[in-house]
């Protein structure tokens, strides 16, 4: 099993890590369900200074864990910084509205009874990760987790183990207590074993629909609570009434966000007949505007992306969605270069067979569709095993609640890229998962929600 960091930008291999042992899993394990009983305990107030101090330090270090990021997984500089400020945000959000969203709900009984809902941690909670957000994925389940009470258990992508003891460095700085937030060195084949561990309460997952299929199995067999966020294939939807000009530069900007590997990417273009031939010609110029190149140098405006397999699965699905009928608009092939460069590519009259059409493209690649109306296009947005995110451009207020109304997604925006943020819930429909991160709905996943009455 690998664990190493692997500079996608170069190919080098920059350091290497031994996977736990059993022995030493065993320990943090124990150490986790020591720490939650403790943790449990320990007054809310306590619990919130934590993940406050968190909030902070991750401001202090945008710089430090940008280059980490850079250099394990390929974001550019300034994406990595931006990714740590937001991560600070989420942690005052938690540290600031906890007490609301924790606070007990009285409910009206009458006569001698007297009733309320209070919610209280599980206990250690799994949490498994991917490397496309290393920071931001990770503290959006751990900032709530802690504030409810929870202890957590990080195994994060094998590609960004320096990321994941970052963030263990960073909640021992902030001040949790031992066991509170652990990562775990191994690889993905022991996962399915800590879930039959009856010291693990519950399991979330940001990854793949074939990962999210084995831990919700293994949750499955186990009763244990899951929250899965998983793959996507985001629709963007042009109608003639947009404002074309802005609906392209914010397609361009939806699809290469984080070099394209970003669940909640737009992937799928669907654009009204009237105003096909003018988007096209602002995307297709806007994407082959953008700069390729070192996530280091501040002027880039897509780096590598973040292992070659990533790259070789690209290459792969461009090729077959050619092959079966797709007409190549800029970019659609590798390039001669050392580190893992794929360029902005636009793909157009994508047919139904082709892999572009119905699967996930994880990197700077964007299908082109056609709507004969308004009908049409939220037949082919919804046409999807997926049901993460969907954008819709229109100024016809009849038009925006009817795509707010019908496309079938976890969030839908109107005029805007889809985007996650600390208040909204965030998470998808189908095979994009289950369950929500962010807002109090996030917080109250991995809780037990008790109803205690009280007769007078
Ligand atoms: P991945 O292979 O599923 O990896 C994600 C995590 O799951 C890693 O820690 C990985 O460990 C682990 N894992 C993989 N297979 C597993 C298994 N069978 N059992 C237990 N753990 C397993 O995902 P990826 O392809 O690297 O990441 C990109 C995917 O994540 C995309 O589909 C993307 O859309 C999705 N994503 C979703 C969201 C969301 O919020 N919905 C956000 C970001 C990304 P190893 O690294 O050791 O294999």
């Amino acid at each position: 099993m690998s664990i190493a960091t692997v500079n996608p930008a170069t190919g080098r291999t920059l350091r290497t890590f031994e996977a736990l042992t059993d022995a030493q899993l065993e320990q943090r394990v124990a150490a986790a369900a020591s720490a939650a009983t403790l943790w449990r305990a320990t007054p809310l107030g306590e619990r919130l200074a934590v993940v406050r101090r968190a909030g902070q330090l991750l401001d202090e270090r945008q710089d430090e864990y940008g280059r980490l990021m850079a250099e394990e997984m390929g974001k550019t500089i300034g994406a990595g910084r931006g990714e740590a400020a937001k991560c600070a945000v989420t942690c005052a959000y938690y540290a600031d509205n906890g007490p609301d969203i924790l606070a007990p709900e009285k409910v009206e009984s009458s006569g001698e009874w007297l009733g309320e809902v209070r919610f209280q941690p599980l206990g250690v909670v799994l949490a498994v990760m991917p490397w496309n957000f290393p920071f931001w994925q990770v503290i959006r389940f751990a900032a709530p987790a802690l504030v409810a009470g929870n202890v957590a258990l990080l195994k994060h992508a094998s590609n960004v183990p320096q990321c994941a003891l970052a963030l263990e460095t960073l909640f021992r700085d902030a001040g949790a207590p031992d066991g509170v937030f652990q990562a775990l060195l191994i690889g993905a084949e022991r996962v399915s074993a800590l879930l039959d561990d009856p010291r693990i309460a519950a399991a979330t997952l940001t990854g793949s629909e074939p990962a999210g299929r084995a831990i919700g199995e293994a949750a499955g067999r186990n009763i244990k609570k899951t929250v899965l966020e998983l793959g996507g294939s985001d629709a963007f939807v042009v109608l003639p009434s947009a404002n074309i000009a802005q609906a392209a530069a914010t397609a361009v900007r939806a699809r290469v966000v984080n070099a394209g590997q970003s669940c909640i990417a737009a992937k799928r273009f669907i654009v009204h007949d009237d105003v096909h031939d003018e988007f096209t010609a602002a995307f297709v110029a806007g994407m082959a505007a953008l700069r390729v190149g070192d996530p280091m140098d501040e002027s880039t405006d897509v780096g590598p992306l973040a292992t070659e397999r990533i790259l070789d699965d690209l290459d792969r699905q461009v090729k077959a969605s050619v092959a079966a009928g797709a007409r190549v608009l800029t970019g659609g092939s590798r390039l001669d270069r050392a580190g893992n460069f794929y360029p902005p590519t636009v793909l157009a009259d994508v047919p139904e067979s082709a892999p572009a059409y119905s699967e996930e493209l994880f990197g700077p690649v964007a299908a082109l569709l056609r709507a004969r109306d308004i009908g049409h296009a939220i037949a082919i947005a919804n046409a999807t095993t997926f049901g993460l995110g969907a954008s819709a451009w229109t100024s016809d207020d009849a038009e925006a609640e009817r795509c707010a109304d019908e496309l079938e997604a976890g969030s839908v925006f109107i005029n805007a890229m889809v985007a996650s943020d600390p208040r909204y819930p965030f998470g998808g429909i189908r095979n994009s998962g289950h369950g929500r991160e962010l807002s109090a709905y996030g917080l109250r996943e991995f809780v037990n929600v008790k109803t205690v009455r009280r007769r007078r």
